[in-house]
C-alpha cells in the first residue's frame, strides 16, 4: 500500500529524497512500519538491548538515579523515554529506581512514541509498575521542568538523506522509478546550502563517494537544546554507529532478523541508518549543549557494575547462569553490541559531569 502511494507520488512529482521515502515507509499513520506493527522481540523483526536482558534497563536505571541525585533531586522531574518500543527498559528502570527513596515519587514518566501499536504494548508493560505514565508525540510537548531523557535505538530511525560527489559537487541521491516501475536510486540536483549538513571530515572526498546527511538529528538536538536552556536536563542516547564520520551508504532494512533490500517493499521492514556520533556531538556543541562520549556500550555497562549485577542474579537463580552469561556476551562483546553500540550524554552546560562519562 505504501509502495503504491509512493510510486504515484514519484510519477506525479518526480523523485523523492531518501528522508521523504523513509518518513513515509516508517511513519505513514495508516500503513507505515511503526504505525502498524510491534516489530521488536525474538519472534518479530529485530531484537534490542533491553529485550536481550533486564540487566540493561537496570543499569541504565542506576545511571538515571545517580543523575537525578547529582542534579539536586528535583521533585518533580520528567523522566522521558524516546521511542520506548515494548516499554521493557522503562519497566526495568522503574523497578530499580524503587531502591532510591524519593526517586519514583518525584518522577513524572513521559513516553514519546509514534506508533499506536507500540503505545498499547508500553501501557501493558508498565501497568504492573503502578507508575503514572503519559504519552506525547514529540519532545516539544513534554511539559516544562527538569528532565532526564533516555533513548535506545531512537536516533537510528530518524530519516537520513544521502549525497554523492559528482563532477566535484555534492548531489542529492534520490529515490525514483526504473523502467519497470520499481524503486531505484537516481542522481538529483546539487545540495546547495544543504552542503553544510555534509560532515566536515567527508567534504573533500573524491567523485563517486557517498555521504549521509542527518537533518533529523540536527533538528532533534536543536529542540533538546531549546529545552535544556530553560530547564536543567540531561539526555542519554544509545545507538549504533561510528565514533567519527565515515563515508558510505548505511541504510539498512531488517525483516524477521534478516537484511532485505531497503527500497524493495516500504512499510514492511525496519529502515535505519547508522548514527554519526561525531556529527551528533557537533550539532550539540553548536547549539550550546555540553556533550560527553561516545563511550562503547561494553565499557559503559562494565563501569556501571554489570558483572556484580550478573553475579547477584546468578546467585538467586543458579539455573539461569548460562543464560545470563550469554546475555552479557550479547550486550558487551565487541563482535556483538559491545563496540558498535555507543552512548552519548547531551546536557545543560551548567550541570556536573554525568556518571561514568568523560568530557571530549
Ligand atoms: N527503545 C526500544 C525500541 C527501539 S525501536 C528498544 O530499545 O527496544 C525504535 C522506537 O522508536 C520504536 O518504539 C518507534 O516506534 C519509535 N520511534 C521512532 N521514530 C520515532 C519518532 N520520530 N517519534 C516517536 N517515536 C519514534
Amino acid at each position: 500500500m505504501i509502495a503504491e502511494q509512493l510510486k504515484a507520488r514519484i510519477a506525479q512529482h518526480g523523485p523523492l529524497t531518501l528522508a521523504a521515502f523513509m518518513t513515509e515507509a516508517l511513519f505513514d499513520p495508516k500503513a507505515g512500519y511503526y504505525a502498524t506493527k510491534d516489530p521488536i522481540g525474538a519472534g518479530s523483526d529485530f531484537i534490542t538491548a533491553p529485550e536481550v536482558s533486564q540487566m540493561f534497563g537496570e543499569l541504565i536505571g542506576l545511571w538515571v538515579m545517580q543523575s537525578w541525585h547529582d542534579m539536586g533531586r528535583p521533585d518533580p522531574f520528567y523522566l522521558v523515554e524516546l521511542g520506548p518500543g515494548r516499554g521493557t527498559m522503562m519497566a526495568d528502570m522503574l523497578r530499580t529506581g524503587r531502591a532510591l527513596p524519593g526517586f519514583t515519587d518525584a518522577a513524572r514518566i513521559v513516553l514519546i512514541e509514534a506508533s499506536a501499536a507500540l503505545k498499547s504494548v508500553q501501557a501493558q508493560s508498565l501497568g504492573p509498575s503502578g507508575a503514572q505514565v503519559s504519552w506525547v508525540d514529540r519532545l516539544e510537548n513534554v511539559p516544562a521542568g527538569p528532565a532526564i531523557i533516555v533513548g535506545n535505538e531512537f536516533l537510528d530511525c530518524l530519516p537520513v538523506r544521502q549525497a554523492i560527489k559528482h563532477d566535484g559537487v555534492w548531489h542529492e541521491r534520490m529515490v525514483g522509478l526504473d523502467e519497470e516501475g520499481a524503486f531505484c536510486f537516481v542522481l538529483g540536483t546539487h545540495l546547495g546550502i544543504d552542503e553544510d549538513l555534509i560532515p566536515p571530515r567527508l567534504k573533500d572526498l573524491p567523485d563517486g563517494m557517498l555521504a549521509e546527511l542527518r537533518p533529523g538529528d540536527r533538528l532533534f538536538v536543536h529542540t533538546l537544546s531549546e529545552r535544556f536552556k530553560h530547564h536543567p536536563g540531561r539526555a542519554l542516547l544509545i545507538d549504533y554507529g561510528p565514533a567519527q564520520s565515515e563515508p558510505g551508504d548505511t541504510l539498512q532494512a531488517i525483516r524477521a532478523h534478516e537484511k532485505v533490500q531497503p527500497l524493495a517493499d516500504p512499510g514492511t521492514a525496519d529502515l535505519t541508518a547508522r548514527v554519526d556520533f561525531e556529527m551528533l556531538a557537533r550539532f550539540a556543541t553548536e547549539s550550546g549543549l555540553a556533550a560527553f562520549g561516545p563511550i562503547p556500550q561494553g565499557d559503559f555497562l562494565a563501569a556501571l557494575g554489570l558483572e556484580a549485577r550478573a553475579a547477584a542474579l546468578s546467585q538467586s537463580s543458579p539455573e539461569k547462569r548460562p543464560q545470563i552469561a550469554r546475555q552479557i556476551w550479547r550486550l558487551t562483546d565487541s563482535d556483538q553490541m559491545g563496540a558498535l553500540f555507543k552512548l552519548v550524554c547531551l546536557q545543560s552546560p551548567e550541570l556536573s559531569d554525568p556518571p561514568v562519562m568523560s568530557a571530549d
